[in-house]
C-alpha cells in the first residue's frame, strides 16, 4: 500500500506538470513553467527513494543517476540555440528506449505470470518506444546533418516498411499467445528497424512534424511502462506529453497544409522525389551593403523574413537594429513569421523576443501574406525554404503543399546568405535568380552590421 504522504506528493508532482505546460505555453511565463516541470520532476525522482521500502541496487541507482544528471548538465550548458532540436529529438529518442528497456525487463523478471493487461500495456510500450527510439535517432542524425536531411527513400524501399509493419504486428500478437523470450526480442529488433524505416523518407516540411509525432510517441510510451511498474506518476506525466504532442502535431500539420496521414502513414507510400541540391552556376544579381542601405531607405514598407540563417549567425540584435533604424526614417516595417522557420517550433518568435523585438511587429504567415504584394522590399535574411516557390509548383518536392511567404509578390526580394547553397529542404530556390532579387552574400550578422552602417551614413 502506498504511504499517504507519497499519493499526496505525486499529486502535487502531477500538478507541477500541468503548471508547467501552463507556463510553457507563453513566453513571458516559459522560464517559470520550466522551473516547476524541473521541480516536480526531481520530486516525482525523490518521492521513490523514500516511498520505496525494499528498494535494491541503490549504489548503481545513484551512479546512474549521477551520470544522468552529469550529462544532462553540461549538455544544456553547451548547447546552442540553433542545435536545441537535435538535443530534444536526441533526449526523446532516449525517453523512449528507456520506457522500452524498462518494460522489457520486467517483462523477462515477471515472465508468463504477467496479466493480460500488463502485458498489453508492455507490448505497447516495446513497439511505440522503440520506434521513437531509433526514429528520433534518425531525425538527431538528419538535423545534425550526420546524413542528408532530404528524403531518403531505399529501393522497394515501401515494401520493406510494409513487410517490416506486418512483421511487428504479427510478432506483438505471437508474443500474447506465447510469451516467450525470443519472441520478446524479435518484436524489439523489428520494432527497432521499423523507427529506421518510418523516418528516413520524411524530409523537408514533414520534418517537423514527425518530431513533434515522436515526441507524442514517447509520452505514450512512457505512459504505458507506468502501467507495467505501477507507478501513477509515469502515466500522468506520459500522458501528458502524449497529449501535448498530439496536440502540437495536428496543429503543425494544419498549418503546414499536411493531412496528418500523409506523417503516420508517408513511409508506406513513399516514392522516390527528384531533389537537386546543386549549387547551379546560374547568375543572379549581387549587390553590397551601401546599395541594400540606399533600396531599404527609400522603402516605403519594408517586410522581414527571417529564418534558420539568423539564429546560426546569431544577428537577432543587429536585425533589430536595422528595424529600429529604418522605423526612425519613416519606413513601415514589420516581421513575417513562418510556422517552420528555423529549426523548432517558435523558433523565430524566441530569437526575436531574446533582441526585445516588440511582439505587435511580429505577424503570423496568415495575417502578413496578402501584405507582400503592397510592400516595396522583402528583406530574407537567413531564409531559404520557407520562401521558396517551389512548394506551390514542383510536386516532385520534399516541400510541395507547404504553405509559404509570398515574398516574391513584393516589388523588390533582398537575399542575406552565405552562399548559392539551398535551405533544409535542400530544393533548388527558383527566387534567388528572379530579375527582382538582389543578394547580399556573407554571413547575415557581418551583412546587417554594415547595412546599419550605412544607413547611418546616409
Ligand atoms: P532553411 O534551412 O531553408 O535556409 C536557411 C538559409 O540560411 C540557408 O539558405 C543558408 O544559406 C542560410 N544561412 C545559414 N547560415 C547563415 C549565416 N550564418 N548567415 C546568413 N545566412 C545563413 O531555413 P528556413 O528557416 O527558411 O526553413 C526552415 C526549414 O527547416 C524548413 O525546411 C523546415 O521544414 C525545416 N525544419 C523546421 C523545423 C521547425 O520546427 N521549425 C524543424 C526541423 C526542420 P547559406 O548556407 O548559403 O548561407
Amino acid at each position: 500500500m502506498t504511504p499517504v504522504w507519497s499519493q499526496l506528493a505525486n499529486l502535487a508532482a502531477a500538478l507541477a506538470f500541468i503548471f508547467a505546460l501552463k507556463g510553457l505555453s507563453t513566453p513571458k511565463t516559459a522560464r517559470l513553467g520550466n522551473r516547476v516541470g524541473a521541480i516536480g520532476a526531481t520530486a516525482a525522482v525523490g518521492i521513490i527513494f523514500f516511498a520505496e521500502s525494499n528498494l535494491k541496487h541503490l549504489t548503481l541507482i545513484l551512479v546512474a543517476i549521477g551520470i544522468g544528471t552529469l550529462i544532462g548538465f553540461i549538455a544544456a550548458r553547451k548547447v546552442q540555440m540553433t542545435q536545441m532540436p537535435q538535443m530534444v529529438a536526441l533526449f526523446n529518442g532516449v525517453g523512449g528506449g528507456a520506457a522500452m528497456a524498462v518494460s522489457s525487463i520486467e517483462f523477462l523478471r515477471a515472465g508468463e505470470s504477467e496479466n493480460f493487461i500488463a502485458l498489453l500495456a508492455t507490448v505497447f510500450t516495446i513497439v511505440i518506444g522503440s520506434v521513437s527510439f531509433t526514429g528520433s535517432i534518425v531525425t538527431f542524425m538528419k538535423l545534425q546533418e550526420l546524413m542528408t536531411s532530404r528524403p531518403v527513400v531505399l529501393p522497394l524501399g515501401r515494401f520493406i516498411t510494409i513487410g517490416t509493419a506486418s512483421a511487428t504486428i504479427f510478432m506483438a500478437i505471437y508474443l500474447f499467445v506465447n510469451p516467450a523470450n525470443w519472441a520478446l526480442w524479435t518484436l524489439v529488433g523489428l520494432s527497432l528497424a521499423l523507427g529506421i524505416l518510418f523516418v528516413l523518407p520524411v524530409g523537408g516540411a514533414d520534418v517537423p512534424i514527425v518530431i513533434s509525432l515522436l515526441n507524442a510517441f514517447t509520452g505514450l510510451s512512457v505512459a504505458a511502462s507506468g502501467y507495467v511498474l505501477d507507478n501513477v506518476l509515469l502515466i500522468v506525466a506520459g500522458t501528458l506529453v502524449g497529449a501535448s504532442g498530439t496536440l502540437l502535431t495536428q496543429l503543425m500539420a494544419k498549418a503546414m497544409g499536411r493531412p496528418l496521414t500523409s506523417t503516420l502513414f508517408g513511409a508506406f507510400t513513399a516514392k522516390a522525389t527528384k531533389v537537386s541540391g546543386e549549387v547551379q552556376d546560374r547568375p543572379v544579381k549581387s549587390a553590397g551593403p551601401n546599395d541594400i542601405a540606399i533600396m531599404l531607405t527609400y522603402a516605403s514598407k519594408v517586410i522581414i523574413v527571417p529564418g534558420y540563417g539568423l539564429a546560426v549567425a546569431q544577428a537577432q540584435q543587429s536585425l533589430r537594429e536595422l528595424v529600429d533604424l529604418l522605423i526612425s526614417k519613416g519606413v513601415e516595417v514589420e516581421y513575417a513569421i513562418h510556422p517552420v522557420a528555423g529549426r523548432m517550433p517558435g523558433h523565430m518568435n524566441v530569437l526575436l523576443a531574446e533582441a526585445d523585438v516588440p511582439y505587435e511587429q511580429l505577424k503570423e504567415m496568415d495575417e502578413i501574406n496578402s501584405e507582400f504584394a503592397n510592400t516595396s522590399v522583402a528583406v530574407v535574411v537567413g531564409a531559404n525554404d520557407v520562401v521558396n516557390p517551389a512548394a506551390r509548383t514542383h510536386k516532385d518536392s520534399p516541400i510541395y503543399g507547404m504553405p509559404i511567404l509570398n515574398a516574391d509578390q513584393a516589388e523588390q526580394v533582398v537575399f542575406m546568405k552565405r552562399s548559392m547553397r539551398p535551405g533544409f529542404a535542400g530544393v533548388e530556390n527558383e527566387l534567388l535568380f528572379n530579375d527582382k532579387t538582389t543578394l547580399l552574400f556573407g554571413d547575415a550578422k557581418d551583412s546587417l552590421s554594415k547595412v546599419v552602417a550605412a544607413v547611418k551614413n546616409m
